[in-house]
């Protein structure tokens, strides 16, 4: 039986990144295993193909944990900034958007995958694809069991992602592995989602996109607010605002959703031009009045909607035209994993609390980001914390 220093299992973002650090440091004796045909098909994958790595903006809000300060601590120890460093160093260059979020100057997410690859062949590092990982037993090491095959290592990553999108390879059979190892899992649920409302408000709008702010409540409490377009869809909306609101809502079984069209145009402004568009527009249809202020089929629903045909209730409507939220679609569209192994069952090395010399990364912990290149930073960030404690 081959027997290892350190076993990775997963070569997705976490994993290589892990890989990386442990070979630019000189370690010799670990292995990297990845049950896929190649490394990387998420990373590969990421920010619509673009690979939004990571934001200029790391603040804790964007995060959500059953231990935020250690999240916190952990992405200040390896932040964007010694990301990117450390990936420039590798030959890359990125360059950041409007909104903070970092891509490769390629806008290309494989170039960045190729990136860790290309570097992990010319260290000599040793990989191995096509590996999947079914059980894992332990007497002095760990004891891994692929098809046919078992390798031994003394001390074990575990960087085998969540449940997003299982075509990836990622599809919570690691979090099986953990709960052998005493650990317990936090109930994992979609995050970075489309969002399912009830369907007869929406009647006749597929397919429709807008730009608006995007709200959600539970009674009277705000629970979050998101700004960018909205596409209205058979079972309720899609869209950049949904997946930035996505989040607030992972775990949530009820929500009312508020869609403020027109954001940039005041109540007033809007209700004086209305006001006098009633009143001197006679040849218009009522249900076309806001024609050249919303698309036309979001338009007539406004109007379908609305409690009066006065100026105030139209501008109510589509200021404040509510949704009742009910779920997000599932894992197999989701971009991330709310859940997972508790980040307090681990120290500061995610470490295992339960077993000496097992360690945890990436999206299999309970730890996950707002959309925007905060999921990749804590992968890339839990893969130094773990690799300073193996060094
Ligand atoms: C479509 C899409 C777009 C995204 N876009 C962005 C974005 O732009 N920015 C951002 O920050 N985040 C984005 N994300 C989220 C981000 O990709 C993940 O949070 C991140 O990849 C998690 O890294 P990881 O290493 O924990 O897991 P993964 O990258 O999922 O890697 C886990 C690896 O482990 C392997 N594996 C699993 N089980 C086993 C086993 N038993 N044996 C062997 N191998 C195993 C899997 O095959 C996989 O390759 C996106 C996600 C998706 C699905």
């Amino acid at each position: 039986m081959r027997k290892y220093d350190i076993a990775i299992v997963g070569g997705g973002a976490s994993g290589l990144l892990l890989s990386c650090l442990l070979a630019e440091r000189g370690k010799k004796n670990f292995i990297l295993l990845e049950r896929n045909d190649r490394l990387g098909k998420k990373l590969s994958a990421t920010g619509n193909g673009q690979g939004n790595i990571t934001n200029l903006d790391m603040s804790a809000e964007h995060f959500y944990s059953d231990e935020k300060e250690k999240v916190s601590s952990l992405l200040s120890r390896f932040s964007q900034r010694e990301l990117l460093s450390f990936l420039e160093k590798l030959g890359g260059l990125f360059e950041a958007d409007e909104r903070g979020r970092v891509y490769p100057a390629s806008k290309q997410a494989s170039s960045v995958t190729d990136l860790l690859r290309g570097y992990l062949s010319a260290k000599g590092v040793s990989v191995r694809t096509g590996f999947f990982v079914r059980e894992v037993t332990c007497s002095d090491g760990f004891c891994l069991k692929g098809e046919g095959e078992e390798l031994f290592c003394s001390r074990l990553v575990l960087c085998g992602g969540g449940m997003a999108q299982k075509n990836f390879g990622s599809d919570g059979n690691m979090y099986e592995i953990a709960k052998k190892f005493g650990h317990t899992v936090v109930k994992p649920h979609p995050s970075l989602v489309q969002i399912k409302t009830d369907a007869e408000p929406i009647k006749g709008l597929k397919g429709i996109r807008a730009d608006v702010r995007l709200s959600a409540f539970d009674g009277g409490k705000t629970l979050g607010v998101s700004e960018g377009d909205v596409i209205f869809t058979d079972y309720g909306v899609s869209g950049n605002a949904v997946f930035y609101l996505s989040p607030k809502l992972a775990d949530r079984t009820s929500a009312t959703l508020s869609i403020e069209f027109l954001p940039n145009v005041t109540r007033e402004k809007l209700v004086s031009l209305l006001k006098n568009k009633i009143a001197s527009r006679k040849d218009v249809e009522k249900s076309e009045i806001l024609s050249c202020f919303l698309n036309n089929q979001i338009g007539r629903n406004v109007v379908r909607r609305a409690p009066a045909f006065t100026a105030e209730a139209l501008v109510d409507t589509l200021k404040d035209y509510k949704l009742q939220y009910r779920g997000t679609l599932g894992f197999d569209y989701a971009q991330v994993t709310r859940g997972g192994v508790p980040l307090k069952e681990t120290d500061f090395a995610l470490q295992s609390k339960k077993k000496k010399n097992l360690y945890f990364c990436g999206e299999l912990l309970n730890v996950d980001g707002d959309c925007g290149g905060y999921n990749l930073q804590w992968a890339f960030s839990s893969a130094y914390a773990v690799a300073q404690a193996l060094l």
